[in-house]
């Protein structure tokens, strides 16, 4: 397959790294990061996400937000300027579900398929091709492009029509969020009380409260290192999702609007860049610890 790549940060890059190491020719734009490894590789550099969609039968998008989509898909010699009919577009970034199906009508209209393909798991998760991938689709594009997928992840699952991949991604980010929240209250409560919280954590470890959070976040939360991982500003964008998500249909996510004011604190500290797992430290500087 011929296979174009657009966005190569901290998750495009390897993932791209996996559809070349696949067998499939790449062909890859950035607008700021070089192609570098991926071109020795044997990747095609393009000078623009039109290029991009001219070069190649699926295109694949892995950029920040909402708004970083719909630059990549419709501005001044995007995407959609460079389709022809029966090309896939697959959105494997985490944006608005609303947007997404606005977006998909769209590129439809040029007789093109588009899936939502928002990823859980992280760096690690895109190093190691064993993301958890929550995709929208039509179950026929799905069975098109799961060979593809099966390169980058494990838990691969096809939720719904389109947006409802991304509205998965949404749940995901809130129950990370509100996890991160609770173990970073538990850490801080032992430690308070006088408690070595590394020698609760493990003691917790195995237990009812255990969590892949309780081990990832926890341990960053004990050793202080804060650098990302998934940064703050990334999980507000997705926090923020949800709260307008909930707001459109008229309910409440208490606990996801408190988390995202905790994040703010962060933000107001200078640790927008921080990873998600110093959340720890809002709570800090409210119990004067
Ligand atoms: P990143 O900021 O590291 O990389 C994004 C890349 O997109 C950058 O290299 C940027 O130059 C490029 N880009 C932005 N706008 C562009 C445009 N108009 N044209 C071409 N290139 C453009 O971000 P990331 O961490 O790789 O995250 C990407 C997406 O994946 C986000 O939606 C994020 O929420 C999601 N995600 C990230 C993680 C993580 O741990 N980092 C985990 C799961 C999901």
């Amino acid at each position: 397959m011929k296979v174009g790549f657009i966005g190569l940060g901290t998750m495009g890059r390897p993932m791209a790294g996996h559809i070349i190491d696949g067998g499939h020719q790449l062909v890859v734009f950035d607008k700021v990061a070089p192609p570098s490894e991926l071109a020795a590789k044997g990747a095609t550099s393009c000078s623009s996400s039109r290029e991009v969609a001219e070069n190649a039968d699926v295109v694949i998008v892995m950029v920040p937000n909402t708004p970083d989509v719909e630059a990549v898909l419709f501005a001044e010699n995007g995407v959609a300027e460079g389709l022809s009919a029966g090309k896939i577009v697959i959105d494997m970034s985490s944006i608005s579900p609303i947007a997404t199906k606005e977006f998909a009508a769209k590129i439809v209209a040029l007789g093109c398929d588009y899936l939502d393909a928002p990823v859980s798991g992280g760096e690690i998760g895109a190093k190691a091709g064993s993301l958890s991938i929550m995709v929208g689709g039509s179950p026929g594009s799905f069975d098109r492009i799961k060979p593809l997928l099966d390169l980058m992840g494990k838990n691969i699952t096809l939720v719904g029509g389109v947006g409802d991949g991304q509205t998965a991604k949404v749940a995901n980010q809130i129950i990370v969020a509100l996890t991160i929240e609770a173990v970073g209250e538990a850490l801080l409560f032992a430690s308070k009380a006088g408690a070595d919280p590394a020698r609760v954590r493990e003691a917790l470890m195995g237990g009812f409260a255990s969590s892949r959070i309780l081990e990832v976040h926890g341990e960053r939360m004990i050793k202080r290192t804060f650098d990302p991982g998934f940064r703050i500003d990334l999980h507000q964008k997705d926090l923020n999702l949800a709260l307008e998500g909930a707001r459109q249909l008229k309910m409440a996510l208490p606990n996801t609007a408190s988390c995202q004011q905790l994040f703010s604190v962060c933000a107001a500290q200078g640790g927008s860049t921080w990873d998600h797992s110093a959340m720890v430290r809002a709570l800090e500087l409210m119990a004067n610890a």
